[in-house]
């Protein structure tokens, strides 16, 4: 038996990476969160290749102060928390500080930023086993722009287990999709190949956010989507939901968001399917985008690495308040069980 010793930087960033990154939405996920966090208005996401040859996000958020980049790139380095009581009423969608560095351990990471008040850009790349950054001036607008290229090059297992460039990219649009309709403040580019797939405007406030869903969901989905808003304390429930006869062969147009985060909550998941069922044919899927807002404390963040799962403090009566809502709100549209679909 071998004595212990420590294991290196890229190790354990590679490690880290097994449970965050697994294929490159989840790369983009974690990039478009982090310029969300930053406050930026405008999010470009630039793919080549699904993702497998390039990820490339440019944001006009506040960027990232030169002297931070190279912290930026290592594990348990963030801006967002600092303490326990911090961690406990996370507002920030980030707070875990693993992204970048786990990213930069499986890809060719290029890192370049400016804030408003700074002179010039700077670029930040982090190599070798000890990870070591070099930061030099570069050409930026204010805001972020990260580039990630050749995903999984130095980890085989887990490129050969990349998807067609066509799923992979699925999975992206997918993800752009719910950041976009999470974030209907903020306005989205999607580009694939050198080519503009998607556009997502900033919708100027929530009640504008039918516009986007139109996009998001299609126009079959947001002329019959039934709209509900219910408060009870300081719990806040509110969203669309797709009259029983828009029913569809999957499930591609469900969301639901907590606090501005976008998640799959099974709880949840299933008191909504409860409530379709009988209304909608069996093996059909409803659409929803349901916006749950409640204290950060309520509901912690904390439970896996990816931040798909949340756990609440009072799961019942969140389960019991949304169920009484969609009922209240279903019933009052007729029922139909016949085949037609607005796929
Ligand atoms: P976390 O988001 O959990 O803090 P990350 O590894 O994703 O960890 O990012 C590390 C830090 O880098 C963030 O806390 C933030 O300060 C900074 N950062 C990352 N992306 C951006 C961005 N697009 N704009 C501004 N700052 C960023
Ligand atoms: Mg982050």
């Amino acid at each position: 038996m071998d004595r212990i010793h420590s294991l290196d930087t890229q190790l354990t960033n590679q490690i880290a990476a097994g449970e965050v990154v697994e294929r490159p939405a989840s790369v983009v996920k974690e990039l478009v969160e982090n310029c969300i966090d930053a406050g930026a208005r405008r999010v470009e996401v630039d793919i080549e290749r699904g993702g497998a040859r390039l990820i490339r996000i440019l944001d006009d958020g506040r960027g990232i102060h030169k002297d931070d980049l190279a912290l930026a790139l290592t594990r348990h380095a963030t801006s967002k928390i600092k303490s326990f009581n911090d961690l406990c009423a996370v507002k920030s969608l980030g707070f875990r500080g693993e992204a970048l560095a786990s990213i930069a351990s499986v890809s060719r990471l290029l890192l370049r930023s400016r804030q408003a008040d700074a002179e010039l850009g700077w670029q930040a790349v982090a190599e070798g086993r000890d990870m070591a950054v070099k930061v030099t001036p570069a050409a930026a607008v204010t805001g972020t722009c990260i580039e990630v290229r050749d995903l999984f090059y130095n980890t085989p297992a887990r490129r050969k287990f990349l998807r067609t460039e066509k799923t992979e990219f699925t999975h992206i649009e997918d993800t752009v999709k719910r950041e976009a309709l999470a974030n209907p403040e903020v306005a989205f580019v999607l580009k694939h190949n050198g080519k503009i797939i998607k556009r997502y405007p900033a919708a100027k406030s929530f009640e504008h956010l039918q516009e986007k869903l139109k996009l998001v969901c299609g126009r079959g989905f947001s002329q019959q989507a039934l709209y509900f808003h219910s408060d009870l304390d300081e719990l806040s429930i509110k969203g669309w939901l797709g009259s029983p006869q828009h029913h569809r062969s999957e499930s591609d147009n469900q969301f639901i968001f907590i606090n501005g985060r976008p998640v799959k909550d099974r709880l949840l998941s299933h008191a909504i399917r409860q409530s379709y069922t009988g209304r909608i044919p069996q093996g059909r899927f409803a659409s929803y985008a349901i916006y749950i807002q409640c204290p950060a404390n309520e509901v912690d963040v904390n439970v896996h690495p990816t931040k798909h799962e949340v756990r609440f403090r009072n799961p019942r009566q969140i389960h019991d308040f949304l169920v009484k809502l969609i009922e209240e709100c279903l019933s009052g549209s007729t029922s139909m069980l016949d085949n037609t679909s607005m796929n």
